[in-house]
């Protein structure tokens, strides 16, 4: 069973992250997307309506499931039975910081590899922080998030 969690804080979930998912589902058996706590951010929406969100979204996908950790990525991969912790990169300034984090996950836990989906051109510019600032400043954040996502 090849499996893979997908990990992020997911505030909101954007069509840049579904994109990664769906690309990434052909290559492993089972998706756990992990909605994890990042300390250096403050959440606009709270971990239950992101997780129904996802679990909306996805509701139709066997393969896809969702749930919620307050720890490291590796501990929750491992958890989980997955061999992969998944990730997308738009830019440089994406991959220097994910290479940073993909050697200390792998310090951590040599077990588990760090795969890499690189974003879709013409997602690339799409991001949760901007799409949070769109929100809160009335701007229309609907072309960026799937039709499941309404505040
Ligand atoms: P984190 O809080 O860990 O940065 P995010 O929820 O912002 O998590 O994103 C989770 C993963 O999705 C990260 O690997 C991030 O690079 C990737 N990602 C976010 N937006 C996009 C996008 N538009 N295209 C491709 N990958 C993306």
């Amino acid at each position: 069973m090849k499996r893979a969690v997908f990990p992020g804080t997911f505030d909101p979930i954007t069509i840049g992250h579904v994109d990664i998912i769906r690309r990434a589902l052909p290559l492993f058996d089972e998706i756990v997307i992990g909605v994890g706590r990042n300390n250096d951010k403050t959440h606009l929406f709270e971990l239950d309506t992101r997780l129904n969100w996802i679990r909306e979204i996805f509701k139709n996908e066997p393969k896809i499931s969702v749930d919620h950790y307050p720890g490291l990525t590796v501990d929750f991969a491992r958890y989980k039975n997955a061999q992969c912790i998944l990730r997308g990169l738009r830019s440089v300034t994406d991959f220097e910081y994910e290479f940073q984090i993909s050697q200390v996950n792998k310090a951590l836990n040599p077990e588990i590899e760090t795969c890499f989906i690189m974003a879709t051109p013409a997602f690339t510019p799409i991001s949760s922080k901007i799409v949070r600032d769109l929100i809160i400043k009335g701007g229309d954040y609907k072309p960026f998030v799937p039709d499941e996502v309404r505040v």
